[in-house]
């Protein structure tokens, strides 16, 4: 069976190489071709010589995700609906589909990618949560998520690429691979992302956001807070009857943030449920000491039974944190006219009325 590279760090491919009876340079090729270059295909590895790159195709393989459907949006973004798994003899790895996001911005791009296929977490605002937990992802179908999305875009792409790890799954709860796939993105010699470029948001795995501190290499943190106490935030994620807030903002004290970085505390504003004054003043209390920045983002309207925030309760929030000195914007989140909540692709099971490039 051949061996799949992509996901492979650096280490990985020397033992590849070196089961071929290939010197350790030739790692580095494939390394810098797939990541950097982001060749999926042995035969455009021109770095490599001919009969050589014949022997690798032979041996190995590389699946990055496939591409079913494109869902460009009127502000520029665009949706992808990948399928993976279908190339992989590994039975853990079933065919699945999962959403990554493109972004431009002026400047940079942002590209939202998946790290498992659906989700266990349950949160009652995420229509990710009514998929379940189908599949974890491996570092190679996280990693080829961004590589995919820089290549389909790569006429136009900017100089700066920013990637978070908020679209299907939970980060944390698949650890192993995302920190593979994280420690690639980051590698000078990988993808070469800057690590305060790179977003891991979590719904509050403890026990992961304790190892993660711990890591060398690792990305930024963002916590999906979503609410201002216990009580609101049981309702909304069921996974804070495990991880309470005072053992989430506890871990968040502790964390080793390295100098200049900080926290982003992510607060998703439902009308009538989370974003009243008296909401925003727990928040503050509750972030106090900690260098974190707070992200507002109003919710859409959608399927699920939560309505948006009025503009006035929105700027009173955003209010009441800065006057504390907790720096707080408000986002919108990007491609609301094709379906703007992680798992809405997925969960369709009638054609989109929106029009797909493919
Ligand atoms: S918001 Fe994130 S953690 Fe919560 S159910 Fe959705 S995908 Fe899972």
């Amino acid at each position: 069976m051949p061996v799949e590279l992509l996901g492979k760090s650096i280490e990985e491919l020397r033992e590849f190489a070196g089961s071929l009876g290939e010197k350790p340079f030739r790692a580095a090729q494939i390394h810098h071709a797939l990541y950097a270059e982001r060749r999926f295909d042995f035969s455009s590895m021109t770095n490599i010589p001919l009969a050589l790159r014949e022997r690798f195709a032979q041996a190995a393989r590389i699946s990055p995700p496939r591409v079913t459907r494109r869902f460009p949006s009127v502000d520029g973004s665009i949706r992808y609906l990948l399928s993976i798994g279908q190339a992989s003899g590994d039975k853990d790895a079933k065919p699945a589909q999962i959403e990554a996001v493109f972004m431009p911005r002026e400047g940079r791009q942002t590209i939202c990618i998946s790290t498992q296929a659906g989700c266990a977490v349950d949160c009652h605002f995420c229509l990710t949560a009514q998929l379940g937990l189908i599949r974890n992802l491996t570092a190679g179908e996280i990693v080829g998520q961004v590589l995919v999305a820089l290549e389909e875009n790569r006429e136009h792409l900017a100089a700066q690429t920013n990637v978070v790890l908020m679209g299907q799954g939970e980060p944390l709860l698949n650890y192993d691979a995302t920190i593979a796939a994280v420690r690639i993105l980051l590698d000078p010699k990988g993808v070469g992302l800057a690590p305060r470029h790179v977003t891991l948001s979590t719904s509050g795995i403890v026990p992961g956001i304790e190892k993660l501190g711990k890591e060398k290499v690792r990305p930024s943190l963002a916590i999906s807070l979503n609410a201002s106490n216990d009580e609101q935030r049981n309702a909304l994620m069921p996974i804070n009857r495990k991880y309470p807030l005072d053992v989430l903002i506890d871990a968040c004290r502790r964390y080793p943030l390295r100098p200049r970085e900080y926290f982003t505390f992510e607060y998703v504003l439902l009308g009538g449920v989370n974003d009243l004054p008296e909401d925003a003043r727990r928040v503050v209390r509750l972030i106090a000491h900690i260098r974190a920045k707070v992200n507002l983002i109003p919710w859409n309207p959608g399927n699920l039974p939560y309505r948006a925030p009025t503009p006035e309760s929105i700027e009173e929030f955003q209010r009441i944190l800065v006057d504390k000195g907790v720096p707080t914007f408000v986002r919108y989140s990007r491609g609301q006219d094709v379906f703007a909540a992680c798992g809405q692709l997925a969960l369709m099971e009638t054609p989109s009325p929106f029009v797909s490039l493919q």
